[in-house]
């Protein structure tokens, strides 16, 4: 295992800017999913990194040592592709064993690690049979075991679960999780898939255009997103635009349609800022209202961060209802909560939020994905 060093890495494909001057780290044995909608480049990064891309500029290193320049085959890397792209003419046990082959690995040996490897992901009954007779995990873990007995320096999976159905997927997520963790190999994984990211990654790195966004824990990466456009990419957020009219160490106060909302923003937001309060749709408190107040009223010697609404829709999860409130004129909030207590269509509720469930980002770059701001500029 090593650690794995990107350095001002850019990749074009004629006016393309794939990959744009990315910088990034992996420490020994950690797990960092690449992650960002289609076409952001992570497929080329990874490929960069495994040597089947060559970069027009910046550096790639494994443990310190510069492997730009080498070859796929010297660079020890395991791969798993999303189509897992096993030989088709060749049994479990064969597939498996290429890569020793490839490397003159003695026969005896080469029957011990692939014994040892099925036996680890569980296919020691089908090494016999070939790819057409296994099932989607199967198959999977075949190519699981193909990167990994070749003991690789760095394990690197390009959407690696995108075949497989829904709770497949779910546990082969856990399971690709403690394998990576029992080699304690260094790992890229590359996926589209958010959900996916925040369960596996010791890190996750989001990517737009080609360019990196955020690198962090998934804590900070949903909690503390960077700007508007992570935020919104990340789960299901409103966005409430407004101007900063005051800050007091991490506490922001914001002027919005809303009235003075107090959030939570990083370091370098300043007062006059145009900005976005990003609030989670679970992190909205929802209570009764009276009959007699109405979205965008102030509420009397009200404490901050409550806003009056009118329920306009509601949808029934089974675990949690999804409710869009009207807060004022043309804006709605999306707010998920608890079945009970139930609030139909037209009741009028009280919801409520603490500042440091408020995150506050810079208005810059645009929405472009799920956009709730629009929602709310066009309710
Ligand atoms: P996806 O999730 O759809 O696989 P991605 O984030 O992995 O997307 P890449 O495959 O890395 O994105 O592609 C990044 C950009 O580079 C895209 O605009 C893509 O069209 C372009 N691109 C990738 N490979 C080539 C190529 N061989 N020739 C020309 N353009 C390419």
């Amino acid at each position: 295992m090593a650690s794995i060093s990107l350095r001002s890495l850019t990749k074009r494909f004629g006016t393309t800017v794939a990959v744009n001057n990315l910088n990034l780290d992996l420490e020994e044995g950690e797990l960092v999913a690449l992650l960002g909608p289609s076409g952001c480049g992570k497929t080329t990064t990874l490929r960069m990194i495994a040597g089947f891309e060559e970069a027009d500029s910046g550096t790639i290193s494994f443990g310190g040592r510069d492997v730009t320049s080498l070859p796929p085959e010297r660079r020890n890397t395991g791969m798993v592709f999303q189509n897992y792209a096993l030989f088709p003419h060749l049994t479990v046990a064969q597939n498996v064993a290429f890569g020793l082959e490839m490397r003159k690995v003695p026969k005896a040996e080469i029957a011990r690690r692939v014994d040892a490897i099925l036996d680890k992901v569980q296919l020691r009954e089908l090494a016999d049979r070939y790819p057409r007779q296994l099932s989607g995990g199967q198959q999977q873990r075949t190519a699981l075991a193909r990167a990994l007995v070749i003991n690789p320096s760095v394990l690197l999976l390009d959407e690696p679960l995108a075949n497989l159905d829904a709770k497949l997927r779910e546990e082969m997520r856990f399971y690709i999780r403690s394998l990576q963790q029992e080699f304690g190999i260094t790992t890229v994984y590359v996926t589209h898939d958010q959900s996916e990211a925040l369960v596996l990654a010791d890190r996750i790195a989001v990517m737009k255009d080609g360019v990196l966004q955020q690198v962090g824990t998934p804590t900070d990466i949903y909690q503390r997103p960077g700007n508007a456009w992570v935020a919104d990419f990340i789960g299901l957020t409103n966005l409430v635009p407004g101007v900063i009219t005051d800050r007091e160490g991490s506490r922001v106060l914001v002027d919005t349609d809303l009235g003075v909302l107090s959030g939570t923003g990083s370091d370098g937001l300043r007062t006059g800022d145009q900005v976005l309060l990003s609030i989670r749709p679970e992190s909205l408190r929802i209570t009764s209202g009276t009959d007699t107040a109405h979205p965008g009223d102030t509420l009397d010697g009200a404490e901050r961060n409550r806003l009056v609404g009118v329920v306009r829709e509601r949808a029934y999860l089974g675990n949690l209802v999804d409710y869009r409130i009207e807060v004022g004129e043309r804006v709605r909030l999306r707010v998920q909560t608890a079945p009970v207590p139930a609030y139909d269509v037209g009741d009028r509720v009280v919801l409520s939020f603490s500042d440091d469930q408020a995150w506050v980002v810079s208005d810059e770059g645009s929405v472009s994905r799920g956009d709730h701001r629009a929602e709310a500029a066009l309710a």
